[in-house]
């Protein structure tokens, strides 16, 4: 058994702040689209189950996973909504998707074969998107190999075919001509079924959240929103989002140290003056990027406190104000809101080269998640 979360690192998450970020999805969309809460790498680090109940609660329609396990898992929770594995499968994971009642996503001959074959096994109906690549060349069926063998392959009577798919890969560049040939390419597509099926399956999707948010001719009659769920937005502008994770530790030691003392492995920082250094116990293997090393800042009573020397795998130091008194045990904000300032994981982002997409998933699984309830 493990011992209770007795650690001062944690995340709190808001669950009643994803609520008001599905709402105001619902409010940009309309009352006519569906809106997927994608929940992928455990929520985005914000835990999954949690995060799922919440957005179901609020009016998502569909769930999206990116492997079956992690649509096995919610089923195994007793979540009952429509689910799709939005990523590639292999065999096994097909077959534990058609178990389970989750939605499947072909994306090639391959998968269509795996699919029809352990949907016969199973003595069950697959329920499947057909994925289209217009553009973003990772997984689907490039646009110029549909064919009519392609729709002859999908009346199998295995196969229940629900939903037709693409993904944008640059929905959030500022330059929108990729964007507007992507779209072309899926409206071609679909009218080229139409045309010889006499109808489109029931479900035509292509929006993730920046182009839920820039694009309202991408919207059809499902959204597939995951980063700005979470209220990290994924284009510049005021959107109305609240971020929900909070990333908090505290204080472990606080010291003095004259002129030119060194800090952490390599010696990369040397106090300039007397300083006053407080030990933070989140490190690398928490999720703290290493390159935030002598460049992010902590919140420490709402004051911006630079993170001096290299981040360690477990531990970091910041420089206090030095009007600042701060002590052992005291709050510490590596992401989130204190007093007036605020950290977000884009800034964090920006600091160590790389997304917010990628920092909030990093938050490792040695950090305890705290929920704070919504409705
Ligand atoms: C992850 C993912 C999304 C959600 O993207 P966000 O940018 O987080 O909104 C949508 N569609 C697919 C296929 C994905 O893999």
């Amino acid at each position: 058994m493990a011992i209770a979360n007795i650690r001062s690192t944690m995340a709190i998450v808001d669950l009643s702040a994803i609520q008001h970020n599905l709402r105001r999805f619902r409010t940009l969309v309309g009352p006519h689209v569906t809106i997927m809460a994608v929940v992928k790498a455990d929520g985005y680090g914000h835990g999954a189950l949690p995060v799922a109940k919440a957005a179901l609660a609020a009016g998502a329609g569909w769930l999206g996973v990116a492997v079956a396990e992690e649509g096995v898992a919610l089923r195994e929770e007793g979540i009952r909504a429509p689910i799709l594995v939005l990523g590639p499968n292999n065999r096994n994971q097909i077959a534990a998707a058609i178990r389970h009642g989750l939605d499947v996503v072909v994306y090639s001959r391959d998968s269509l074969e795996w699919t029809v074959e352990t949907a016969q096994m199973q003595h069950r109906l697959a329920r499947i998107h057909l994925k289209l690549d217009t553009g973003m060349g990772r997984i689907g069926i490039p646009v110029g190999e549909l064919d009519q063998k392609w729709l002859s392959r999908l009346s199998h009577p295995s196969i229940e075919w629900r939903g037709l798919m693409s993904h944008m890969a640059d929905a959030d560049d500022p330059d929108e001509a990729p964007t507007r040939e992507q779209l072309k390419h899926f409206l071609d597509a679909a009218e080229w079924i139409r045309q010889r099926r006499g109808d489109l399956p029931q479900w035509l999707h292509l929006a993730n959240s920046a182009a839920t948010l820039r694009w309202p001719d991408t919207h059809f009659n499902l959204v597939r929103v995951g980063i700005g769920l979470y209220g990290v937005a994924p284009v510049p502008g005021n959107w109305g989002l609240i971020p929900a994770l909070t990333w908090q530790s505290r204080i472990a030691m606080v010291k003095s140290v004259v002129p030119g003392t060194s800090q952490g492995y390599g010696r990369t920082y040397h106090a300039i003056g007397y300083e006053r250094w407080a030990t933070v116990p989140v490190g690398y293997a928490d999720g703290y990027f290493r390159a935030l090393s002598n460049r992010a800042v902590i919140l420490v009573g709402g004051r911006r406190c630079p993170v001096v020397g290299r981040v360690s795998m477990d531990q970091l130091v910041i420089r206090l104000p030095n009007t600042l008194d701060a002590r052992i045990g005291d709050v510490v904000t590596l992401i989130g809101s204190d007093g007036g300032d605020q950290i977000t994981a884009n800034e964090l982002a920006d600091h160590a080269g790389t997304i917010a997409y990628e920092i909030v998933t990093r938050i490792g699984p040695r950090v305890p998640r705290r929920y704070l309830h919504g409705s």
